[in-house]
């Protein structure tokens, strides 16, 4: 049986194998395990193999979790769609947030984040395809949205995230990513700490460090299937 160690050394061997290959920097790509539907003994199993970072979708699976671990350091990076009435939880429990599509949900965050805490990391989710989720704004809508985010006191914009609509090869996933690189690397100068291109799950990863990821999102990969 392949353990989620086993899993992590040899998704850790391919993310450097790709780093080379594709001319990134050593140890551009960092790795989130989105560990959404899997247990908190899988989450400190992939803790004691090195991983840090740690990202859910469903807000009461993961208070349930933040609260169980709160004895381990580990960021923890909320990755689902945010509701109004959610936010307040999110401000307090969450290292980052990366699926801000709406100024109103950056805006309560700000105001429910702790000033005296670290600020609140964000990335703006953009939306690549008809197809993919309805979350995300529209990549025109994206600079607009992170300099209303910008003026916010306890946020700090790192960056932009998308999910784009499933591709069966690589070539074909490679152009939604290169459309978020490109406008990634133009709004990149315009913000102090723009440092975050969150873009690759386990099934297009390869491509999205081909086109300049900077995080990938790995789930099934690490963990295994959901249940
Ligand atoms: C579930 C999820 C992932 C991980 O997906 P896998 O295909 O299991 O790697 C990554 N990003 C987001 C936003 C997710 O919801």
């Amino acid at each position: 049986m392949t353990t989620i160690a086993d899993n992590i050394e040899r998704l850790s061997d391919r993310l450097q194998r790709f780093e080379r290959q594709y001319e990134r920097s050593a140890a551009s790509v960092k790795l989130l395990a989105v560990s959404k539907r899997h247990s908190v003994e899988s989450i400190i199993a992939a803790n004691k193999a090195g991983i840090e970072d740690f990202g859910e979708n469903y807000l009461q699976e993961a208070l349930d979790k933040i609260q169980h671990l709160s004895s381990i350091r580990v960021n923890w990076h909320f990755i689902g769609p945010v509701q109004a009435n959610k936010t307040k939880a999110i401000a307090e429990n969450f290292q980052w947030v990366h699926s801000i599509d709406r100024l109103k949900i950056a805006r309560r965050l700000s105001d429910q984040r702790e000033p005296s805490a670290a600020k609140l990391n964000v990335c703006v989710q953009v939306k690549l395809s008809q197809e993919t989720s309805k979350s995300g704004v529209e990549i025109g809508e994206a600079e607009a949205l992170c300099d209303s985010i910008q003026a916010l006191p306890n946020l700090q914009l790192r960056g932009l995230m998308a999910i784009p609509a499933a591709e069966p090869d690589s070539d074909s996933q490679r152009i939604a990513f290169r459309a978020l690189a490109k406008e990634y690397s133009r709004l990149k100068p315009c913000y102090a700490q723009f440092d975050t291109l969150s873009m690759g799950m386990s099934n297009d990863f390869e491509a999205a460090i081909a086109e300049g990821s900077t995080l990938i999102r790995i789930g099934t990969g690490i963990f295994g299937p959901r249940s």
